[in-house]
């Protein structure tokens, strides 16, 4: 497979000085052939106008290369990036947009988040927020063949990149930085990530994705700070790189380990528990999972305090959530996930959509970890579940839609809470209620009416079999199975003409649809409910 690689400069922080930068451009060029793009990190513009730019703008000058960069850091360069989706400023130089991935015809990716981190409601033009790292995640994380990225470009630095790594010289990474970089750094594996804004260079030496001995070999991650054009101290602010797109390489070649690598620098690595709880665990981060959002508040707490003491264990370790026997289709962590089709992720669970979906927001409530049914979850869980529970009847009611949820615990091993929406116009909740008991009598089903807020684990033994449906008033239907339950009973009863009147999507096996399909339909989902996401929630 020798395909040409491509040629690329990165550049640090150009404050406005792009004589400086393109001078020095067309030397190395004149001296060791052209390159194929500049990627410019931290702050392209200075803080104070300048005539230089306009002579770029205007066509006076033109970079003699083609330049992308990241937008505006602070307040005083918001003006210069009008379209926040990226746009050309001048001949040869794009803005890449807040954030998004960019895909050159040779198949590199290049994923791009712009300005600094920012925990404040609104965001501010110059900042992105966790949501803006969350949805990158999940943007690109949620296929089952994500395997990384070619380049990531942040202005800020990653916290922690110094961790198990040589010196960063002044910068102390435990203190500057973002920590929602890192966490975009864990999910996204670039081959290289280059950052600016301290004004200095730092190479870290490459460092590994992957745990070694539980994990397959993944590819090392460069991580590159560069420093401001022209600075008196000489300090690097050009990286010049050959690279050949991932996706062109094949996977011997791709995974090979430099000699100097290190252990990551964003993951507590067994024995030493010297970061942060705001750091996933490596348990908790396999196959590019999303936790970090979520241990962020406690991140923050965490570092302004200044502590990182590498021998106070955290209180609150979360346990590992139980591993199934063998091979499970819900375990978030398990290769055999689907990942396009997970929507949402929690702490302890996640949303999924069903596939072959009754309806197209037919959605699973899933626990991360492997439990069998909702008798065996602990408390913690229970809590969460509870709260996607809620959080999706004020989803679907926002909607015009009443939420009924079952779980069938027999013949399967991952618990699984179905999530259907039914019209409002279709029917009364007294009528699904109805069409249960009916259709059950009808199969000799026993459907027991049980009180309105008491726990399936006070009426179901652990390890028995049963089927039960939540209205969504809250009532619950069960049947304690004993022999002999039809597997697809909540679907066909849901599926008939009583409720939603789709007879022939009884079957999930008649209602599946390409990835492609599933994929937007999952896009969709997760932009509708953004507003109700509380996982994103301090
Ligand atoms: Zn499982």
């Amino acid at each position: 497979m020798a395909q040409k690689p491509l040629r690329l400069l990165a550049c640090g922080d150009v404050e406005g000085k792009f004589d400086v930068l393109f001078n020095r451009v067309r030397a190395i060029q004149k001296k060791s052939g052209n390159f194929d793009l500049l990627l410019c990190v931290g702050n392209f513009f200075g803080s104070t106008p300048d005539a230089e730019w306009e002579e770029y703008k205007t066509g006076i000058k033109k970079a003699p290369i083609q330049t992308y960069v990241l937008g505006a850091n602070n307040q005083e360069t918001v003006k210069y990036f009008q379209d926040a989706d990226g746009c050309e400023l001048a001949e040869n130089i794009t803005y890449l947009g807040r954030k998004g991935i960019f895909t050159g015809s040779s198949g590199l990716q290049i994923v791009y988040l712009s300005g600094t981190e920012s925990l404040d409601e609104p965001v501010p033009g110059y900042s992105f927020s966790p949501k803006d790292v969350s949805s990158l995640r999940t943007m690109l994380c949620s296929t089952s063949q994500f395997k990384g990225v070619d380049i990531l470009l942040t202005s800020p630095w990653p916290k922690y990149v110094g961790n198990f790594g040589n010196s960063s010289g002044e910068v102390d990474t435990k203190k500057c930085g973002s920590a929602l970089v890192s966490s975009l750094a864990t999910g996204l594996k670039p081959r290289y990530h280059f950052a600016a804004l301290e004004k200095t260079y730092y190479e870290r030496l490459p460092y590994r994705n992957h745990i070694v001995l539980q994990e397959n070999a993944q590819h090392a991650t460069r991580f590159i700070a560069l420093a401001n054009v022209g600075n008196p101290e000489k300090k690097k602010y050009l990286y010049a790189f050959s690279i050949v797109p991932m996706k062109l390489m094949d996977t011997a070649e791709l995974v090979k380990q430099p000699p100097d690598v290190t252990e990551n620098p964003y993951r507590k690595s067994g024995k030493e528990a010297s970061i942060g709880k705001q750091i996933p665990a490596p348990e908790e981060e396999t196959a590019c999972q999303f936790f970090f959002d979520l241990n962020e508040k406690q991140g923050r707490k965490r570092s302004s305090t200044g502590r990182d003491s590498k021998s106070s264990p955290h209180p609150k370790q979360p346990r590992k959530p139980p591993q199934p026997p063998g091979p499970c289709w819900f375990c978030l962590a398990s290769p055999e996930v689907e990942k396009h089709l997970v929507v949402n992720i929690g702490t302890h669970c996640y949303l999924a959509l069903a596939k072959g979906g009754l309806c197209d927001d037919h959605v699973l409530i899933l626990p991360i970890g492997h439990y069998q049914s909702v008798v065996e979850l602990s408390a913690e869980v229970v809590e969460e579940v509870e709260k996607y529970k809620a959080t999706l009847r004020r989803f679907f009611k926002s909607r015009g839609e009443r939420c009924v949820l079952f779980e069938r615990n027999y013949k399967s091993h991952h618990l699984q809470l179905q999530v259907i929406p039914v019209p409002l116009s279709c029917c009364t909740t007294d009528d699904i209620k109805d069409a249960f008991i009916t259709q059950a009598q009808e199969q000799q089903i026993e459907l027991l009416e049980i009180p309105e807020h008491s726990d399936i684990k006070q009426i179901a033994q652990p390890g028995a079999a049963y089927f039960y449906v939540e209205l969504d008033t809250g009532e619950k239907l069960f049947h304690r199975i004993k022999k002999n339950f039809p597997l697809q009973f909540g679907r066909e009863v849901l599926a008939s003409e009583a409720i939603l009147n789709i007879p022939d999507k009884s079957d999930w096996r008649q209602c599946q649809i390409s990835k492609e399909e599933e994929e937007t339909l999952a896009c969709r989902f997760r932009k509708d409910f953004e507003p109700f996401d509380f996982t994103l929630d301090d």
